[in-house]
């Protein structure tokens, strides 16, 4: 309409006021009004490292300072909650809360607790966070009730589905993006077992999650294997850090997922995890077992500093290609040569072994000794490991008659052999009962959990130093 008002002459001096008036136009029309008010992402704040948290808050004008002090009110409060962090005003915190970070951490499906106090809760990474500052020892998990500006609380969608929705493990099993993590207690303390994967691409014939199917699988974040962890000390009571005694101590990867093939993210979580100022966790205390991705064994010791276990499971490539079928690409003699250039493996330091004890597949007299004559050049700690069946399994428990015989074959042929460290420790899986109604309802590998549990007796306790300057051939059933 404008243009007819416009003589010929004078039309190319409007023509760039008439172009631009036409594409606002076309852009106004074309972008819906929820579109144009989308907030911007932000990140959530576990998955940040230290020096991102700083240099994201800068970007918002903030000092270094303010960024330390949000650190130590989420990893040595542990205060999940920005409106509790008392000394941020409200003004900042409503910032914190609704300019700068997502806060919250995943809900709880369900917490389990066998007769034995290991305990385990399946994790739901859906999107929904909760502040879980209500939980405490033996307190349920209560969701907080849905905000919709902080993206807190259970999910309108997912309340929408009915309560007894989540009554269900199985159902909610499932579902992508359900995790578990384990807490082994050992006296007063104890360790928590964590995922880093949603499932297993690896398909270890004895292990269920690598059964689960491939539609779920993703790696885990940085934020979500912390967040594990953050978990478990506050469902127990572990916070503040400043406690006398911490009574999560520990750590070992060893739940769902290989950690070596989500390595940036697992090298990302062993830095909140172990960062002084924070959880500050030793990292001997954060234990990484892989099936044997060889590649990345030695440069995670150089990375991380962590202790190394590894699954082996079988003493020739044959039968390990079968049970552990990344030994085609990784062949037994590759993996072993990789562990004895461990940077940890230091003469007092040890790698440790898991090998699951499969009834007339891996468990004779022979095997042990060949196991004991394979490992002669590495500081060894054998984890045997009593496999505990699951629906549909093809493998049967070794006897205990097996389980001795195999001990103490170990044991003399490691003894002929001066110089030989070996240790060997066999574990009747703790907290069964509620592995079983993992194993059944969240796809997860009994017997790789049940690894979790023979290892933790090979970890220093609280106020312990990690086990150092042992000698000579040892064994202890
Ligand atoms: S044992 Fe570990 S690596 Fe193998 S399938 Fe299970 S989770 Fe994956």
């Amino acid at each position: 309409m404008l243009s007819s008002h416009v003589s010929r002459g004078s039309a190319h001096r409007w023509a760039p006021l008439l172009s631009a008036l036409a594409r606002r136009s076309l852009s106004s029309s074309l972008a819906s009004p929820a579109v144009a008010e989308q907030p911007a992402p932000r990140p959530w704040v576990y998955d940040m490292t230290k020096s991102e948290l700083i240099a994201r808050m800068q970007e918002f004008d903030l000092e270094p300072y303010r960024a330390r002090q949000l650190w130590s009110w989420i990893y040595q409060q542990g205060v999940v909650d920005p409106y509790k962090m008392t000394t941020f005003s409200l003004p900042l915190r409503e910032r914190l809360a609704r300019e700068i970070f997502q806060f919250g951490l995943p809900s709880v499906v369900d917490p389990l607790r066998s007769d034995d106090d290991t305990r385990k809760w399946l994790l739901r990474l859906d999107g929904s966070l909760v502040m879980p500052e209500s939980i405490g020892p033996d307190r349920p998990c209560v969701h907080a009730p849905f905000d919709p500006e902080r993206g807190i609380g259970l999910r309108p969608d997912l309340q929408d589905e009915g309560p007894g929705m989540w009554k269900s493990l199985a159902s909610a099993a499932k579902k992508p993006g359900v995790i578990e993590t384990v807490f082994i207690p050992r006296g007063s303390t104890g360790t928590a077992c964590l995922s880093s994967q949603v499932g297993c691409s690896l398909q270890c014939s004895f292990c269920r999650t690598g059964a689960m199917s491939k539609a779920a699988l993703r790696n885990l974040s940085s934020g979500e294997i912390v967040a594990q962890f953050l978990s478990q000390r506050l469902a127990l009571g572990d916070f503040p850090s400043s406690r006398p005694e911490r009574i999560v101590s520990n750590i070992v990867m060893m739940g769902m997922g290989e950690p070596l093939l989500n390595y940036r993210n697992l090298t990302r979580a062993v830095e909140v995890l172990s960062s002084e100022d924070g959880l500050a966790l030793s990292r001997r205390r954060i234990i990484v077992s892989t099936s044997g991705i060889v590649p990345l064994i030695e440069r995670m010791g150089h990375d991380l500093g962590v202790e190394l276990a590894v699954s082996l499971h079988a003493v020739n490539d044959r039968l390990r290609d079968e049970l552990v079928p990344i030994n085609k690409q990784y062949p037994i003699e590759m993996l072993l040569d990789a562990c004895r250039k461990y940077p940890t493996n230091k003469p007092a330091k040890k790698v440790t072994f898991e090998y699951v004890m499969l009834k007339g597949v891996n468990d004779s007299v022979e095997e042990a000794r060949q196991l004991a004559r394979l490992l002669r050049p590495i500081p060894s700690l054998v984890n045997l490991i009593p496999f505990n069946p699951w629906e549909g399994s093809p493998y049967g428990t070794s006897t205990v008659e097996a389980i001795e015989a195999f001990t103490a074959a170990l044991h003399d042929e490691s003894s002929r052999h001066r110089g030989q460290i070996i240790h060997v420790t066999v574990r009747w899986p703790r907290g069964r009962d509620i592995m079983a109604a993992c194993g059944q309802l969240a796809n997860k590998g009994v017997a790789q959990a049940s690894r979790a549990s023979a290892l933790v007796d090979s970890l220093p306790a609280a106020g312990e130093s990690p086990p150092v300057g042992e000698s000579g051939a040892a064994a202890q059933a």
